[in-house]
């Protein structure tokens, strides 16, 4: 059974990167009929915020990723860590070290004076830990195999190699007791029985330490899949210098859950030609095959346009749920039953337009606002006398219609227009003013049909004034 795990380190929100990471490990063993776990790395105690957690969760969440058991908190399993640090000292896997902060310091300094690759001498790997002052501290080093190489057959990057020489004898457990970060990572994994690691590439370096210490402890050895970083435009890695932000940062801006998956998955994933994905699509194909060697750009602009087209697919019932509680923050109270249905009748209409959710909220207040309207500067500014000569004709000429359709005003206006000789939108710019208070709304038929004939003719006739 395949069994996957997320585990981020709270120590920032949840970055587009780590995003990917989830949902690649979550597709992964969804696609299997596996598990996904989740795992809190919070060993930093210094840089590990209950805040991030939180973010963490609530970015996980957003983005429609589950997670089965509870999720591990790292920090809980100190015990369990420096318990396979001592065993593997009692198996001759591992040693004590007994240098001091200070000669390890000189050590360093030597090989850098040296040009040499800084790495643990091995000066304790051989002597008798009897020759130690007594009770004098000591960590926990492993006994890494020093001969030939080693090999991870990842299933992204392909057979990568290194020298064991350059594997150095690397702590387990430090003077103080705590585990290191590597250790941890080894036998948590091993504990929550994790079959596959896919994860971004800069741990790939980390794999190889891992995988020694696995070898160790006689572990079954998991799959590897490191998948390459996330690149801005410019190519660069992505960093907060390219707006890189949290997912609750694009949910935020109106960017819909499925597109901000489909946006994401497509990083550094594909299934031919596909553009739109569903998630029930993704978990059918995802496979670690798919997954390219080179880094992907991360493009904000596509992300929304994408957004858009999810936006126009969306059902209605849908968008009216999600932007039914943006308008109420615009408008600083809640809609009525009555102003919902409202919505449910105008989302076909305001849904073709909008980018993002923001916008579909923006362009919906006009449905609500109270007489007389206030204008926004722009509106104001068309609004001049010609304007209101000719609001004032379209008032009465819309007054005498019977049937209010989309038709019916259509003609009524163009009418108008052609009677004056002037273009459609020389008229449906300042009705369009005088109906919305602003200069950007839908079709301004389907604004008449929507606000019906009492309230269309009402909020003209305001402006005539
Ligand atoms: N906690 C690490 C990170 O946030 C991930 C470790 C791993 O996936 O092995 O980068």
């Amino acid at each position: 059974p395949v069994v996957t795990r997320f585990a981020p380190s709270p120590t920032g929100f949840l970055h587009i990167g780590g995003a990917r990471t989830a949902m690649f490990n979550w597709l992964f063993a969804r696609h299997h009929g596996g598990k996904a776990l989740l795992r809190i790395e919070d060993t930093d105690k210094v840089r590990s915020t209950q805040e991030a957690i939180d973010a963490i969760l609530e970015g996980l969440d957003w983005l429609g990723l589950d997670w089965d058991d509870e999720p591990v908190f790292q920090s809980r399993r100190a015990e369990r860590h420096a318990e396979v640090a001592r065993e593997l000292l009692a198996s001759g896997n591992a040693y004590k070290c007994f240098a001091t902060p200070e000669e390890l310091a000189e050590m360093r300094e030597q090989q850098r004076a040296e040009k040499k690759p800084m790495r643990y001498d091995g000066r304790w790997r051989d002597r008798d830990p009897s020759e130690a002052p007594e009770g004098a501290p000591f960590a926990i080093r492993l006994k890494t195999e020093q001969q030939g190489k080693v090999t991870i057959a990842d299933a992204v990057q392909g057979d990568v190699s290194v020298q064991n020489s350059e594997i150095d004898d690397f702590i387990l457990l430090r003077s103080d007791g705590t585990p290191t970060y590597m250790l941890a990572v080894v036998v948590d994994d091993h504990d929550m029985g994790v079959t596959h690691l896919v994860r971004g590439d800069d741990h790939l370096n980390n794999a190889f330490r891992q995988l020694a210490l696995i070898r160790a402890m006689g572990w079954a050895e998991p799959v590897y899949a490191h998948i390459p970083l996330i690149h801005g435009n410019d190519g660069a890695k992505l960093s907060k210098r390219h707006g890189a932000l949290g997912v609750e940062a694009y949910r935020d801006m109106g960017i819909m859950s499925d597109a901000m998956f489909n946006y994401l998955l497509r990083l550094g994933w594909g299934h031919g030609d596909d553009e739109i994905i569903s998630r029930a699509q993704a978990i059918e194909w995802f496979d670690l095959a798919g997954v390219g060697k080179s880094p992907s750009r991360f493009d904000a602009k596509k992300l929304q346009n994408l957004n858009g087209q999810y936006i126009r697919e969306a059902d209605d019932s849908v968008l009216v749920a999600l932007t039914r509680p943006l308008i109420g923050k615009l408008m600083e109270r809640d809609l009525t039953d009555a102003e919902g249905e409202l919505l449910t009748q105008a989302m076909p209409v305001l849904k073709s337009r909008a980018k993002n959710l923001n916008e579909l909220a923006e362009n919906s207040v006009f449905l609500y606002k109270k007489r007389p309207l206030g204008l926004d500067e722009k509106a104001q500014a068309l609004l001049d006398a010609d304007a209101r000569h000719l609001l004032e004709s379209i008032h009465s000429a819309l007054a005498k219609l019977d049937d209010w359709t989309l038709e019916a005003t259509e003609d009524c206006v163009k009418a108008i227009a052609e009677a004056a000789e002037l273009g459609l939108g020389k008229l449906a710019q300042p009705m369009r003013a005088a109906l919305t208070g602003s200069t950007s709304s839908p079709g301004i038929f389907d604004v008449l049909v929507l606000l019906g004939k009492q309230e269309s003719l009402a909020r003209l006739e305001d402006q005539t004034k």
